[in-house]
């Protein structure tokens, strides 16, 4: 059979117009599969960009458990933790490779202190690619100091006590023992027996007596100063400029450029009230990095409480009395 000129001519739009047809159904399914390819890689960045601030929580957990067992300062906290924590990203990320197929790279740039003292700061980068379809991101993400599922440790006492005598870790708090009072003593501080068995928070939880003044508050003033009472048997820590931050606790410092925090240091119950000067009963006064003795100064004795001859107090100085809203002392 011949076609004509004309029949050809009016096959030719259909077949123009099937070719398209076909054109797009071509294009339609290799755009699905690359929105399902983009899925899967926009789904494992959340997942890493999530495991992120968890895996820095676990980091720094662990890291404080091995700095308290073993009372040795680390030299760069920042570059410990930022090591650890590549590490474990790069296994995790391993992981994914191989129950995925996507390539994924995650790179912990940097580990800092944060505004807040009881945060820390990480900066990351994740890479997550299939094919054609890559993925970067910059992130900068928070792990919590006071995550009740992992619960941090105040490293400092044990680092400023190991060569001391050491200090120990009772439940929910530090014990000091003649620890602290000889390391006050080699010092040449005045009345550093006043921390004979003395003890402090063990675990980093952020005081909820917010704002601060109203630690002076109590039913009867004195002798219970019930919010301060409650602050103590609590073991809460405070913000402060003077105090050091966590990542410098770990390196052993008392005292840090970054903004920190502050803790009470308590003297043991006494039937005895006549010491009233000692050295003040913040952390950051007692483990004072200037050079020996020299950043050590006294607080007046605060009893916050009593109970028949038991007397419990601290010693504060007027602008941590000040700070707390507690009456000032004259000398
Ligand atoms: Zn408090
Ligand atoms: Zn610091």
């Amino acid at each position: 059979m011949v076609i004509s000129g004309m029949s050809f001519l009016l096959i030719l739009p259909a077949m123009i117009l099937l070719m398209v047809v076909l054109d797009l159904a071509h294009c339609g399914a290799n755009s699905n599969s690359l929105a399902l390819e983009s899925e899967s890689v926009v789904q494992t960045l959340k997942d890493l960009e999530a495991n992120i601030p968890v895996i820095g929580e676990q980091v720094l957990q662990t890291t404080a458990e091995k700095v308290v067992e073993t009372g040795d300062p680390l030299s760069n906290s920042r570059l410990t933790v930022r090591d650890d924590m590549q590490c474990r990203m790069n296994q995790i990320c391993a992981d994914y490779h191989k129950n995925t197929g996507l390539k994924v790279e995650c790179h912990i740039k940097s580990v800092e202190s944060s505004a807040d003292p009881f945060q820390i700061e990480i900066n990351s980068t994740i890479t997550v690619s299939k094919d054609r379809v890559v993925h970067e991101k910059n992130l900068t993400q928070y792990a919590s100091l006071i995550d009740p599922q992992y619960p941090m440790l105040n490293p400092l006492p044990f680092i400023k006590c190991k060569n001391y005598g050491g200090a120990q870790a009772v439940g929910n708090r530090i014990h000091f023992g003649s620890s602290l009072s000889a390391y006050l003593k080699a010092r040449d501080v005045e009345n550093a027996t006043a921390y004979e068995n003395a003890s402090t928070a063990l675990i980093i939880k952020k005081c909820s007596y917010d704002p601060y003044i109203m630690h002076g508050r109590g039913d009867t003033v004195p002798p219970e100063i019930c919010i301060l009472k409650n602050c103590i048997e609590n073991g809460y820590f405070h913000e402060s400029a003077d105090g050091s931050c966590f990542l410098c606790r770990l390196e052993g410092r008392g005292t840090c450029p970054h903004y920190g925090m502050e803790t009470f240091i308590v003297p043991c119950v006494s039937n005895n009230s006549s010491l009233t000067f000692a050295p003040s009963s913040i952390d950051h006064v007692i483990f004072n990095d200037t050079p020996p003795g020299t950043g050590i100064y006294q607080g007046k004795a605060i009893i916050y409480y009593s109970e028949g001859s038991n007397c419990f107090k601290m010693f504060l100085d007027n602008s941590h009395r000040s700070k707390y809203g507690l009456p000032p002392f004259y000398e």
